[in-house]
Formats: structure tokens, C-alpha cells, sequence
């Protein structure tokens, strides 16, 4: 059964103003489940006027009452946490599972975290001989929102909750690929008597309505969330315009495997880093690189647990690995397979489709996939796949594995798996990435910075840099006589 979704703009749903909708397919079953709203520069343009109109009351809120509204949000969606995780499962296609027990518990925490941290957030004074200087964190004004098909409630909360908790008025886009979660968060404004127009909905297509947000003259900032290309011409578009700019872009991180480590934990830890959520998580470490004293034992556990991954039905609790988020999307990450043969791989597990029936037999499925015997320069272990595939590789050194690591334009996270503290620190240093994990991967602590450098982004988010990043830093300097 198909729903025909609308945009939200000043609280109330709305239809795109060309009258245009585009189809919503479930990647697990080619099945489609939504009428999209294909909006363009002129519903932007009215979800901009709804949120200027709302801007000024909400501006003038106290950072507690804006709080209050982020908690109400977090219980409203609490409360119907099945609903969103199927959605999200349906709509993204991964195992609905992982969006119970991750995706949305993880949008409820953000709401909840952003709503505590405004309510401790603090200026600070500078005191000089005669004088008195004070900072206030002023909101930007309306802030646009743009979010990719991977996590699409999770990143689309972790830009909410701090924008609206610092009294910025939202228009917000998510991927076209994954609107449904969006859509429900939009009702749930509504529900719980938000302001109207606080937060505003458009749904559509990257080149005219996600550009349109960029480019609109009354949008004073852009927090972007997706590929290094797209971010490039958010960049093109939003900085001659003097925005300010979020960007957090791809990803093709390493995990760094020396022959210390605590074995059958690396081997659990960096499967998981491999293949949580189809691959499809900008944080993967989809290159493992492992010390040559140990690379045959751990290519054959690795090998052995990644074949015995649960692939299938998303709606399946004992899934492990679902749908990819779309037929197109499983072709490009097949492409690459197929390429990293003609580059000298060999396949050590996967490369092909599952043989699933029914419903699932036309969904966009493909079985985790292992290869090995790769030059680090290749493409397959340059360039960004966002797949259920992982490439092996021996080092060494400790320096060789710090090179390899840091071969390539991204510099997102790594982790690295070592029982020798020195040497954790040592190759955390010196890695060229925004984010390292200690035997660990995806650890999270929503105070700290999140983001990358090189071509994985610019500028952090997270904890008080979100809040930073959602408003304006003002001086006043007070003479005393
Ligand atoms: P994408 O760049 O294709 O799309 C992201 C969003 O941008 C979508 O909403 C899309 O409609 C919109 N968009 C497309 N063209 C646009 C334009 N010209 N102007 C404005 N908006 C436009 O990315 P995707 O395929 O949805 O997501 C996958 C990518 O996201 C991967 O590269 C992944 O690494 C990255 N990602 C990064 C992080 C991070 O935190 N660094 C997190 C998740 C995903």
C-alpha cells in the first residue's frame, strides 16, 4: 500500500506547488510505498517565508522552554518508536532490527542530549582593566538542513535537535531516497503543538530543491550531510553567499589491525565496522589492514565470520545484513567488484546476489563481499564503494601502516586494534582523519566532535560544536568606569 506524503510547511501539510510527485520505492522489494512530493525552488521559497515568520517568537523563547519542546519531541517519537523503525527499515532497507535498537533510540538520545545541553550552556566574560567583555550565542535565523539516505532519521535529529535548541527556524531535506522517517518527524511537530513553522519540510530532488535551499538568499546557513561531490557544489553555491557551512562528506576509513591485538574481539569489531548497516555508514572501515605475521589466520576468521552474516529480509529480527538502499546503488557497489578483479583481486567471500524468493526476489540485495590481494593505490582501495565490501591488506610496519592508512583523499576515522598503548597513540596521531577508535568502532559519546578533514569535510558538529556551529558568537564589551 503506497502513501502520498506532502510537504509541512508552517505546521500544516502541504502540496507541492508544480502539483509534481515521484515514486518512493522499498528496496527489498521493488515494491512501491510512497508518492513523494518533487518540490522545487518555489515551495523552498514558502517554507523560508514560513520559517521567518515564525523566527521572531521563536528567537525569544528561553533556552529551557526550547529544551522542553526538544524532550517533548524525543517522548512524542518514544512513543512510536515501532512505527518509525519500520518505516525506516521499508524505506531504507535496512534490517529493522538495527533501526529499533540504533537508528531511532539514537534520534530519540539526540533530542534529549541537545535538550540538556542548551539548558547548561554557557557565555563567557573576559575581564579587563576597565572594562568587561561577555559573549552571547545568537541564533543564525533560518538554517537549511540537507541529509543522506543512510541514517535518515538519526542525521536528520542530530541537525534538528542543536538548530531549533540554539532558536534557529528550520527548512530541512532529506534524501529522496528515504523521506519517510522525515515525514513522520514532521508530524510529530505538529502533534505535540510546536510553533508553526519552526521546523519546515520539503521533499524533492538534490538538483532543484536541495539547490534551492543552498542557494536562497534568506537561508543564512547549511549543515550538508552526503557525498564529497554534492558537498563540493553545496560549497560552490553557499560560500560566495557568505553561509556558513557544515559539511560531512565521504568516507573510505581504515581499520588498522596489528598482530597484538586482542584477536577474536578485532575480528568481531572490525566485521562489524565493515558491515553495520549494509556498509552504508559514511564511518566503515571498509580497508582492513592487518600485520603479515597474522594476515592468513585473520583472513580466514574474517572471512568466516563475514560468510556467516544473517543476509535477508529487513523485516526479519535475525537479519543481519538487508537491502541496499536501491537497485541503482547495488549496481554502482557491483561495479566495483566486478572492477576489483579486473585490478588483480580475488574474491575470498561474496561478490554475488542471495537467492531469496518471494517478495525479495526483485530487492535490491547483495551478499557481504571480502577481497584480498588488491594493490593500496587501486581504485576499489581509494575510492569511496558505501557497500557491504571490504578489501584486505598486509603490512609490515607501523610507518607502512600509517602510509596506507592515509593513502587516500578522504580522512574521515579510522580505528586501530592494538593492545600496545604506545602504539595506539602513536598511530592515532599520526593518522589524517577527524576521528580514531581504540578497539573499538562507532563508539559514541554525543559530546564529542564529529567530522572529518581532508575530503571528508569541513567543520564539526556534535556536542557544544553543534551548538556552536547553529549560532553566532557575539561580543559586548562593557566600559566600567
Ligand atoms: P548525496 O550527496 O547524493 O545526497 C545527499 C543529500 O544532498 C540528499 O538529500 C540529496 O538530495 C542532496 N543533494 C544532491 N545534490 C544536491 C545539490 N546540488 N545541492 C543540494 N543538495 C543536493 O549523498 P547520498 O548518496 O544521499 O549519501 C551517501 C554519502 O553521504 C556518502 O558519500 C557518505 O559517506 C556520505 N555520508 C557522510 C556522513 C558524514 O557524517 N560524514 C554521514 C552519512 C553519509
Amino acid at each position: 500500500m503506497s502513501q502520498k506524503i506532502s510537504n509541512w510547511i508552517g505546521g500544516i501539510p502541504a502540496a507541492p506547488q508544480q502539483g509534481r510527485f515521484f515514486e518512493n520505492r522499498n528496496p527489498a522489494t521493488n515494491e512501491i510505498i510512497a508518492l513523494v512530493p518533487q518540490s522545487d525552488g518555489s515551495d523552498v521559497d514558502a517554507a523560508v517565508r514560513a520559517a521567518q515568520s515564525a523566527l521572531p517568537a521563536w528567537r525569544a523563547t528561553s533556552p529551557a522552554e526550547r529544551a522542553d519542546l526538544l524532550d517533548a519531541v524525543a517522548d512524542c517519537i518514544e512513543g512510536r518508536l515501532e512505527e518509525f523503525a519500520v518505516l525506516e527499515s521499508q524505506d531504507q532497507g535496512k534490517p529493522v532490527g538495527l533501526a529499533r535498537r540504533v537508528d531511532i533510540p539514537r534520534a530519540i538520545s539526540n533530542f534529549r542530549f541537545f535538550a540538556s545541553a542548551v539548558r547548561q550552556f554557557s557565555a563567557e566574560s573576559y575581564v579587563m582593566p576597565g572594562a568587561l567583555n561577555y559573549t552571547s550565542r545568537k541564533p543564525i535565523g533560518v538554517v537549511g538542513l540537507i541529509t543522506p539516505w543512510n541514517l535518515p532519521l538519526y542525521l536528520l535529529s542530530w541537525k534538528t535537535a542543536p538548530a531549533l535548541a540554539m532558536g534557529n527556524c528550520i527548512v530541512a531535506k532529506p534524501s529522496e531516497l528515504t523521506p519517510l522517517t522525515a515525514n513522520a518527524l514532521a508530524e510529530v511537530f505538529t502533534d505535540i503543538g510546536a510553533p508553526p513553522g519552526i521546523f519546515n519540510l520539503v521533499q524533492g530532488m538534490g538538483a532543484d530543491c536541495g539547490q534551492a535551499i543552498v542557494a536562497h538568499p534568506n537561508i543564512k546557513a547549511v549543515s550538508f550531510t552526503g557525498g564529497t561531490a554534492t558537498g563540493r557544489s553545496v560549497a560552490a553555491t553557499g560560500a560566495p553567499l557568505f553561509k556558513k557551512l557544515s559539511l560531512e562528506l565521504g568516507g573510505k576509513n581504515a581499520s588498522v589491525v596489528f598482530a597484538d591485538c586482542d584477536f577474536e574481539k578485532t575480528v568481531s569489531g572490525t566485521v562489524r565496522a565493515g558491515f553495520a548497516n549494509q556498509g552504508e555508514i559514511c564511518l566503515c572501515g571498509s580497508r582492513v589492514l592487518v600485520e603479515r605475521s597474522i594476515y592468513d589466520r585473520f583472513k580466514a576468521a574474517f572471512t568466516e565470520k563475514v560468510a556467516a552474516l544473517k543476509v535477508g529480509d529487513p523485516a526479519d529480527e535475525a537479519t543481519q545484513i538487508g537491502a541496499l538502499n536501491s537497485l541503482a546503488h547495488r549496481e554502482k557497489v557491483s561495479s566495483y567488484i566486478d572492477l576489483a578483479q579486473e585490478e588483480g583481486g580475488t574474491l575470498l567471500t561474496g561478490g554475488t546476489r542471495p537467492n531469496l524468493s518471494g517478495a525479495l526476489k526483485d530487492g535490491a540485495f547483495l551478499n557481504p563481499t571480502v577481497i584480498d590481494g588488491l594493490s593500496i593505490n587501486s581504485r576499489t582501495a581509494t575510492e569511496e564503494i558505501f557497500g557491504p565490501v571490504v578489501t584486505l591488506h598486509p603490512f609490515d610496519s607501523e610507518d607502512e601502516a600509517v602510509q596506507m592508512a592515509n593513502n587516500t583523499r578522504y580522512g574521515l576515522s579510522a580505528s586501530v586494534w592494538t593492545q600496545d598503548l604506545g602504539k595506539a597513540h602513536r598511530v592515532s596521531d599520526a593518522l589524517e582523519v577527524g576521528m580514531v577508535w581504540v578497539n573499538t568502532w562507532l563508539m559514541r559519546d554525543l559530546r564529542v566532535p564529529f567530522g572529518g578533514v581532508k575530503e571528508s569535510g569541513v567543520g564539526r558538529e556534535g556536542g557544544r560544536w553543534s551548538l556552536e556551529f547553529y549560532s553566532e558568537n557575539k561580543n559586548t564589551c562593557i566600559k566600567v568606569d
